[in-house]
This record gives C-alpha cells, sequence and structure tokens, in this order.
C-alpha cells in the first residue's frame, strides 16, 4: 500500500472539474521525493515538419487526466494504492532551439535515472524522444529494447538539412546504440511513403515491423499473441506516437494518417503485451488545438494510465 501522500484527490470530496490540474489528480511534488514513477511534461514541439502545437499536450492531458480513475478492471489493479505515483512537473524546454532543449530533456531524465526512478514523459513532438533515451542508455550501460507505436517509422532522413526531427528519433536511436534494433517493435506503421527507400532503414537493421494489415488480419487478440515478450533483464522502453491510432479516434495530432488502430486495440495491446521490466515510457504528438472535445486528450489519458499498470509489475 502506498501512503496516502500519492492517492489522487477524490472525485467524490472534490467535483473532477474543481481544484488545480494534476496528472490523474496525484501530489505535485519535487523531483527527489520518494514516488517510484514520476509524471512530467515536455511541452517542445520545435521538432515537427507539418502542424505544431504539441507544446500544449502536457497541460491538456493534465486538464483531461481529471477524469482518471484508479481501478484496472481486467487487471483487478487499484494502480495507485499499489505504485507511488507523482506529477513532478515538467522539463524545462527553450522553444527556439531543439539542440538547447535536447540538453535540458536529457539532463531532467539523467537526474530520475539516477535516481531509480521509473517515469512517464507527456510530451512533445517525437523529437522529444531522443535525448529521453540517451540518458537512459548512460545509465543503464546497454540498448533498451524499445517498443514504438506509430504511424509512421521515423526512421526517416535529415530534412531541411538538420538531422534532428520528430520523423528521424527512430533512425538516431539505432544510430547512437540507445536502443537493440534486434529488440525493436514498430506498432501500427503504414503508409503512403515518400518511395521504397524509406524501408531500406529497417530492413538493414533487422526491425520488427507490425503494420496495420498485420494487425487487422486476425482477431487484436490473436495480434498480440504475435508479440515477442520482454524479460525482467531486458530494460524496456515504450514510445506512443498518438498517431499509430486512426485520426476518429485521435484527431488532435501533427501528422495524421487514416487507417490506423482503434482506442479499443490500444487498451488490448498495451495490456496484452509482456514487459517485466518498463523503466521508462512517453506520449507524444498529441495537438491540443487540432483535438476535438478531448477526444485525443482522453485517449491519451488512458494510454498513459495502460502504461502506468505495465510499470506496476509487483
Ligand atoms: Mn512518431
Ligand atoms: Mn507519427
Amino acid at each position: 500500500m502506498t501512503a496516502d501522500k500519492y492517492l489522487p484527490l477524490s472525485g467524490r470530496e472534490f467535483p473532477r472539474f474543481s481544484a488545480i490540474k494534476t496528472f490523474f489528480r496525484l501530489p505535485h511534488v519535487q523531483v527527489d521525493e520518494d514516488y517510484e514513477v514520476g509524471i512530467f511534461g515536455v511541452p517542445f514541439d520545435g521538432g515537427v515538419s507539418y502542424r505544431p502545437g504539441a507544446r500544449f499536450a502536457p497541460s491538456h492531458i493534465r486538464e483531461c487526466s481529471s477524469l482518471g480513475r484508479a481501478y484496472h478492471w481486467p487487471r483487478g489493479m487499484n494502480l495507485f494504492k499499489s505504485l507511488k505515483v507523482a506529477d513532478i512537473g515538467d522539463c524545462s524546454t527553450v522553444p527556439i532551439s531543439i539542440e538547447a532543449t535536447y540538453e535540458k530533456i536529457e539532463s531532467f531524465v539523467s537526474v530520475l535515472a539516477h535516481k531509480n526512478k521509473k517515469f512517464i514523459s507527456v510530451g512533445g513532438d517525437h523529437s522529444t524522444t531522443l535525448p529521453v533515451l540517451r540518458a537512459l542508455r548512460k545509465k543503464i550501460g546497454k540498448p533498451l529494447s524499445f517498443i514504438h507505436f506509430d504511424a509512421h517509422l521515423d526512421t526517416y532522413p535529415a530534412a531541411w538539412g538538420c538531422e534532428f526531427h520528430h520523423g528521424a528519433f527512430a533512425r538516431h536511436a539505432v544510430e547512437e546504440g540507445l536502443v537493440n534494433p534486434k529488440r525493436m517493435v514498430q506498432i501500427g506503421i503504414r503508409g503512403p511513403l515518400a518511395d521504397n527507400t524509406d524501408l531500406d532503414f529497417i530492413k538493414k537493421h533487422q526491425i520488427t515491423v507490425c503494420t496495420m494489415d498485420d494487425i487487422k488480419k486476425s482477431p487484436i487478440s490473436d495480434f498480440v499473441k504475435t508479440l515477442p515478450s520482454f524479460s525482467v533483464d531486458e530494460p524496456t522502453y515504450i514510445s506512443f506516437d498518438i498517431d499509430c491510432m486512426d485520426p476518429a479516434y485521435a484527431p488532435g495530432t501533427g501528422t495524421p494518417v487514416p487507417g490506423g488502430l482503434t482506442s479499443y486495440e490500444v487498451q488490448q495491446i498495451l495490456r496484452g503485451l509482456q514487459v517485466k521490466n518498463l523503466v521508462g515510457a512517453d506520449i507524444v504528438e498529441i495537438s491540443p488545438p487540432y483535438d476535438h472535445s478531448d477526444i485525443t486528450g482522453l485517449a491519451g489519458v488512458d494510454v498513459v494510465f495502460e502504461l502506468l499498470c505495465l510499470m506496476n509489475n509487483k
């Protein structure tokens, strides 16, 4: 049982539309306190190639998470009674510099990693994942196993002469040795692509790619069984780009692609994943200015809840 300090503010005492907004109405604490999992925001969208707005996601997710509840019915788990989770605020960013932002994210996550805290980063665009992985790789001392939800491969080349952008983070993560491509799975991928040469990188590095066709050709419960499992000896990271979901289920994103996952399919995949040592995770690419009726925000909250449950392997 966790201390009362880490229980969310009760909706039966304070209505869910009231009080100061934190993730899941959890306490906002300093980085060095005794929580087990810290949720923080990374309000940065200087790496996007199309629609901006992901810098506003952390506050949007805090707002939408007021509707979050503690008890995961299929798992029979009261998450916040068994895991000490807190809102540790936002990582500071520099809206006009991706390089300066990368330094800030890497040092923020390094502090958490050296305190052996698990965490969920709420982006921000997908460029923000790279410095998180750099910090974890340094602490762990070997490449991470990596599960990457996305419509896009994110292994694309430089754009406008710039190496670092949201469509290239996965390529850099492999090339810098941050993740092990042989223990890397991409889920929800679909076209169109610029050309078939876009597939060269994943072929060269033997990355496992689960396309939407792979996922939809059988019942979702059968697809889940085809996924590899990740043992306790394998520090694993999950990066969840909300555009893996169909724009009907997640319209508020920067680079939407038709033909994606439903909310229910995402739940089934996240509940079925066998990951025994999830050291960190993120959710990225939610762009509140393009959201409608909080559809995307609420989907994002649901994903964060499933990720937290996956971290709670007690
Ligand atoms: Mn992405
Ligand atoms: Mn994407």
